[in-house]
């Protein structure tokens, strides 16, 4: 085997694909019985998941803006022209990109764990936010975490087409709180900064006084953690190499992680086969300034470490200056060459 992989999620199946297409002996191992099963993620893609990644995209939902609450519910909405969220079914896109995979010829090993003992010429760790193949081979490890919860819901009653997100310190410490019109589901959770632990059902209490929960059934259940620390170091050597949450590609500050597993484990690939087939340079040196080094976000995170109060939460909500910052946020990875808009309710 040229290429042995450890996870078939996002970052996992992207880089099977791509190694595999160019004809390398590729062999996935995961742990799941099957793609897309138990899921931890919420699901949503950014705009430029879709746009750079091009991940399948069947059956997704576009939401079109952000409903932005402050702990007195009082809230703005905020849009960009022409941004718009996709909610996905994310076991059936799991799915597709295993399909995907496994048509390019990747040998994909559902309900087998790595056997700890390496095979390949070259291994990716794949395998998400507590890797294994980090601590195996010494490369570095996530260690700053947020821990997230949702619960799933049928027969939530006339929700706007909006991330509904709810910012409160006491509730969500270091993140937020959200309710998401989901693919046929709503999606309603919140997210904490260990050591602080989510309480899901005092959030459902909160999120009830604004959306209509009263005939909803609650059908399932997702979360897990999410590293906030930033891109590990180091994250490569000659014969390995971490991808997506394995290397702690996830914002520090809105925590999605998606487009940066999907593209890390795309730029991994290419920087493989570059060096298997045509003799390119080792992993380290390929894949040196590759992955973001998230300076501002990172700093942005400590801020949100401190807790601010909710009654600060609520006068920085109030003000005029923050629709445009909180839109930033939400919608601009152009660093401000992008239009956003803002109303406030
Ligand atoms: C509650 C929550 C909500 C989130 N919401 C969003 C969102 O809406 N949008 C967004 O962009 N990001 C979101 N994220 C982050 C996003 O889910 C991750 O960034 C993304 O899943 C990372 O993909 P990945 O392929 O790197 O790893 P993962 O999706 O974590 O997959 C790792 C895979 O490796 C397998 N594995 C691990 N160890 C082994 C082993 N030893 N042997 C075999 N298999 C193994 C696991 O079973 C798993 O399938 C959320 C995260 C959480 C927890």
């Amino acid at each position: 085997v040229d290429v042995e992989i450890v996870g078939a999620s996002f970052a996992g199946l992207t880089c099977a694909r791509i190694c595999a297409a160019h004809g390398l002996p590729t062999v996935v191992w995961e742990r799941k019985r099957e793609p897309g099963q138990a899921v931890r993620t919420t699901g949503i893609l950014v705009r430029e998941a879709v746009d750079e990644e091009e991940p399948p995209i069947a059956g997704t939902r576009r939401i079109h803006g952000v409903r932005l609450f402050g702990p007195s519910l009082a809230h703005v909405d905020l849009e960009a022209p022409g941004y718009t969220f996709l909610a996905t079914d994310t076991p059936a896109l799991l799915r597709e990109l295993a399909g995907r995979a496994a048509d390019a010829g990747a040998d994909l090993r559902f309900a087998s764990s790595f056997p700890e003992v390496r095979t390949g010429r070259l291994l990716v760790g794949a395998d998400g936010p507590r890797s294994t193949v980090a601590t195996l081979e010494g490369l570095g490890r996530n260690r700053r975490f947020l821990v997230g919860i949702e619960a799933e819901f049928e027969g939530v009653e006339d929700l706007e087409e909006r991330l509904h997100i709810f910012l409160d310190s006491e509730l969500a410490p270091g993140y937020i709180g959200w309710v998401v019109p989901g693919v046929g589901i709503t999606q309603i959770g919140l997210a904490t900064r260990l050591p602080a632990r989510p309480d899901l059902e005092r959030f459902l209490r909160r999120a009830a006084r604004v959306v209509d929960l009263s005939g909803a059934t609650r059908v399932g259940a997702r979360g897990g953690p999410i590293p906030v620390g930033g891109t590990v170091r180091p994250f490569a050597s000659e014969d390995a190499v971490l991808v997506g949450d394995a290397a702690g590609l996830v914002s520090p500050l809105t925590a999605d992680g998606i487009h940066t597993a999907l593209s890390s484990g795309r730029v991994v690939a290419q920087a493989i086969v570059n060096h298997l087939l045509d003799g390119g340079p080792a992993l380290p040196v390929a894949l040196a300034g590759i992955y973001p080094r998230f300076v501002t976000k990172r700093l942005l995170r400590r801020l949100l470490d401190l807790r601010p109060p909710n009654a600060a939460i609520d006068l920085a909500l109030a003000s005029d200056r923050f629709p445009t910052v909180a839109s930033r946020v939400f919608f601009d990875r152009t660093g401000g060459r992008s239009p956003v808009g803002a109303s406030r309710r």
